[in-house]
Parts: C-alpha cells; structure tokens; sequence
C-alpha cells in the first residue's frame, strides 16, 4: 500500500487533535507515515501510533530555523524517496504555503481548506469564504491535501510508528527567510482556538471590553473563546482570537455566535461549523440565515441565563 505523508502539528511534543484527524483520513488513501520536524518525536510517538502511523519520519529542528521552505523541500524528497500517494497537511496559514511550495516542487496541484477526503482522493473542499462546497481532484502527481481542522472526526487504529531519521539539504533559497525570534502564546485553561469543539465567539454586540459575558458562557460549555473583527479592532480582546478571513478558521461542532451580524468576512471563518447557535437583538441580522438555532435578544440577558442553566448540569 503507498505511503500518505502526514505533516504532524505538534508542540514541545505533544501532538495536536488534528494531526490525529489527518491520520484518520490518510488510512483511507493508504498507509499513514507521520513527518515529524524539530525535537520531541520520542514523547509524541505513541499517540502517532494511537491512530494509525506506521512510520514516523523525524527532521532535525534546524529545518525550524527558516519560514516554511525547508519543511517543503523535505516533503518534496520524501514522497519522491517512498513514491507517496497523497500528502496531508492541517490548513492553517503556514501550512497552506507549505502546501503550494510542496506541489510546485512536486509539479502537482494543491487543494486547500478542504473538509472531506474520500479513499480515490476525491476532496470537498470549502471555496468562497466558505459561502459553498466543491469537490476536487488533483489530475497528475501526489496531491498536496490542507484538511481544516475538526473537519474529520478522528479514529483510533494500532500503526507501528516505527521511527526514522531522515535529513534534507537546505537549499540556499531556502535559507532566505530566517526566523529571528518565536513569542510564546499565553497558554490559557481554554482549549486552543483551532482545534476546540465548542467555540464561543463575541462580537460589538457585547458593547465593551468586557468579555466576561462571553468568556462565562464558554467555561460553561468547556468552550474557546473568539471574537469578531470590530471587538478585535476596539480593542475589546486580543487579535490571536479574531474569527474570519482575515483571522482565524474554526471548525467546530457548536459555534455560538453572541452579538455579531454575520458578515461575510466573519462567516469565512466559521461557516463549516456543524452546528451554529446566534443570539442578536437584530431579527434581521445575517447571521440568523445560517445559524442552526436563533435567539432574538439581548445577549446581557440570554447569555447569563444560557451559563447557569448549563453550570447547574
Ligand atoms: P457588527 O456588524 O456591528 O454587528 C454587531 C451585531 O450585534 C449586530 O447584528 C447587532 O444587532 C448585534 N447587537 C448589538 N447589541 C446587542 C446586544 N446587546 N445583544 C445582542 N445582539 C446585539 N470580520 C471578522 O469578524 N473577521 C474577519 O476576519 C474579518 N476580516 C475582514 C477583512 C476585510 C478585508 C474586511 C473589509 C472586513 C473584515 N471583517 C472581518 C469585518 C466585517 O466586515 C464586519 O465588519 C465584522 O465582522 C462585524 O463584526 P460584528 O458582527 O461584531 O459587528
């Protein structure tokens, strides 16, 4: 069975939800070998296996040192060397770029933010901000897969993991773009944005900087914390939380959108979440024509009551 090159997200080794839904998928094609760059492979390597990874190949951490190239480069040799059939990685922004560097070095094609992979490597993929879906088929070479996150619900399988030391020669083109300093983000008791099941998100609905309204009814529910681009912009929460185009994408099983309109840049972030629950004053609000579950009212008034019906559960 050919190999399926998984690009695994990890950090200070621990892996991230996503590698193990990419790994899920990539049993579909064929057989899941895990890429691993930088330190750390010894500790992440069982839950590799948890889900199905018959190989593990480890990258040294100077590849980290420069923006994305090396990371393509690597891929590029190896589905060359094991004569891949299809490579997964998780469609955040710098993946996305690796994707395109890896089918151009491939000479195959990129399919980005996609939310299914059937085993003929037919992709459905979420086009136009996420207004639809269409479905995609590389024609020639290894197809290069940006699967977004909480897109394929994961599934354990027993892989063997069996690790392996791989290198690349770094080109010097490669070297151009060097990273001069990483900032740490605050690492909060929330799940992390990308990956939570439950996402709650504020918008200039909530009125001010504060968010505690929001941030209540997301403890409740185990939930992250996001927010629109005008509560960004007013400086009510910090920008790492910023949900849409031009911020982050969420995928979640349940969005719960409190005081935000629904525009279509807001939507390009969170269109593909599974189930939408709005809450605005406004009956005519945009976001009501693709929320699951509407509350026409003041989220000062819903939103605490939302909290303690679900803290007395
Ligand atoms: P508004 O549109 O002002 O809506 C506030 C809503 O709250 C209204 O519907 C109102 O009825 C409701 N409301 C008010 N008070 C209450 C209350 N007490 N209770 C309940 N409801 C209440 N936006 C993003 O979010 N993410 C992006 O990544 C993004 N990228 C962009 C990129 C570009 C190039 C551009 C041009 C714009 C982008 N925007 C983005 C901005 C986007 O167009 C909207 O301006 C923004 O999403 C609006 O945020 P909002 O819904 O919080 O505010």
């Amino acid at each position: 069975m050919a190999e399926v090159l998984v690009l695994v997200d990890h950090v200070d080794g621990e892996v991230k939800k996503v590698t193990t839904e990419l790994l899920t998928a990539a049993r579909r094609i064929g057989e899941p070998a895990a890429v691993w760059v930088g330190d750390g492979a010894d500790s992440g390597r069982a839950r590799l296996a948890e889900y199905g990874a018959e190989k593990v190949y480890v990258a040294p951490a100077e590849l980290n040192d420069y923006v994305v190239a090396p990371t393509a480069e690597l891929l590029a040799k190896l589905a060359g060397e094991a004569s891949a059939a299809a490579i997964l990685v998780s469609a955040t922004a710098a993946n996305k770029e690796i994707a395109g560097r890896t089918a151009v070095k491939l000479g195959s094609g990129v399919l980005t933010d996609v939310v299914d992979i059937d085993a003929g490597l037919l992709a459905e993929h979420s086009v136009f901000g996420g207004a639809t879906v269409t479905h995609a088929k590389v024609r020639s070479g290894v197809p290069v897969v940006a699967v977004r996150p909480n897109s394929v619900p994961p599934a354990p399988a027993e892989g063997a993991a069996v690790l392996e030391q791989v290198s690349v020669e770094i080109s010097d083109a490669a070297k151009s773009a060097k990273v001069v300093e990483r900032v740490a983000q605050e690492k909060g008791a929330r799940p992390e944005l990308t990956e939570a099941a439950i996402v709650v998100s504020g918008g200039r609905g909530v009125g001010s900087d504060d968010f505690s309204v929001v941030e209540a009814l997301a403890d409740s529910l185990g939930a992250a914390v996001g927010a629109s681009r005008a509560a960004v912009d007013s400086g009510w929460y910090p920008n790492q939380f910023q949900v849409g185009q031009t911020g982050k994408t969420v995928s979640p099983n349940l969005y719960v959108a409190l005081g935000i309109s629904g525009a279509i840049q807001h939507r390009a972030g969170m269109q593909t979440s599974k189930n939408i629950v709005a809450v605005n004053k406004d009956p005519e609000a945009p976001i009501f024509e693709l929320a699951d579950f509407g509350v026409v009212g003041d989220l000062h008034t819903v939103a605490p009551q939302l909290t303690e019906e679900i803290t007395k559960r």
